[in-house]
């Protein structure tokens, strides 16, 4: 039995479930969301508090068109880069049990829909971590793709040049992050389909799950058979779909779910191959 503590039935019988799921699994792909990152000092987007909730016009930073067309949109992203909170925070307890549950061999794959590299930082593998959204590190030219560092393009905004252009062709400049109306990288979505369909459980960890195709992973996860735990303050349209859901803060419910003893499990381990190669 794990201890449930102050927790009213229904959430003592999905906490209990959930314990069993975890203890029992040896290959889970975990999705995480802004809610992951919350405590440590980076608010989200859509949550009560959310960036858009409270300045809805902050959406059109994230905006590809308004972005192309209009040189205020693109100065205002750049301020608004420069003062992230992603450059101060620091990994929360919730991260460091993921990149536990990693050293303990059983993470699949981490995909994540920050932007905030807090995974990495928290001592993950790099190559377990599929990002999603792209990082708000690294920048990235529309016009030739040439990449380079968020640290040297903000060094030329603080040095007075308020849109910096691309230094080899003149294009526009913009984070390596994925905004509204521009497309996911497709190996990265290809990546992630085959570790949601390659896994005996998929936790979902402060996500909504209300942006596709990111959402979609949950859904596929399940048709190909895994379980599916949803940690995350508020519902989520997936919550039936789930063996277990978890609310509550994340820098508590990941680290108690994630150190649960492993129990010996010798069922043959499922696993679906390449979906390409169907
Ligand atoms: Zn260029």
């Amino acid at each position: 039995m794990v201890d449930v503590g102050e927790c009213d039935e229904e959430d003592a019988a999905g906490w209990q479930r959930a314990c069993e799921l975890v203890a029992a699994a040896r290959r889970i792909t975990v999705l995480t969301g802004a809610g992951i990152s919350t405590g440590a000092g980076i608010p989200d987007f859509r949550g009560p508090n959310g960036v858009w909730t409270r300045d809805p016009r902050a959406q059109r930073l994230s905006d590809i068109d308004s972005y192309l067309a209009d040189p205020e949109v693109r100065r205002a992203a750049w301020r608004s880069r420069a003062r992230h909170p992603a450059w101060e925070a620091e990994p929360g307890p919730a991260h460091r049990a993921l990149t536990e549950l990693a050293n303990s061999g059983r993470l699949r794959a981490l995909l994540t829909q920050n932007i905030d590299e807090l995974h990495q930082r928290a001592g993950l593998d790099p190559e377990l971590v599929l990002e999603l959204h792209g990082s708000m590190f690294g920048t990235v030219c529309l016009e030739c793709g040439e990449t380079g560092t968020m640290r040297a393009a903000l060094r030329r905004v603080a040095e007075g040049d308020p849109d910096p252009s691309c230094e080899r062709c003149g294009g526009i400049l913009k984070s390596a992050t994925v905004s509204f109306g521009q497309a996911l990288d497709p190996e990265v979505v290809r990546s992630g389909q085959r570790a949601a369909m390659d896994c005996e459980l998929f936790l979902t960890a402060g996500t909504s799950l209300t942006v596709h195709p990111a959402a979609g992973f949950a859904e596929l996860a399940v048709r190909a058979g895994a379980d599916l735990i949803v940690c995350n303050a508020e519902p989520t349209p997936y919550d039936d779909q789930a063996a277990a859901v978890l609310r509550g803060n994340l820098d508590e419910v990941l680290p108690r779910l994630l150190s649960v003893p492993t129990v010996p499990n010798s069922s043959p381990l499922r696993t679906w191959g390449d979906p390409s190669t169907w």
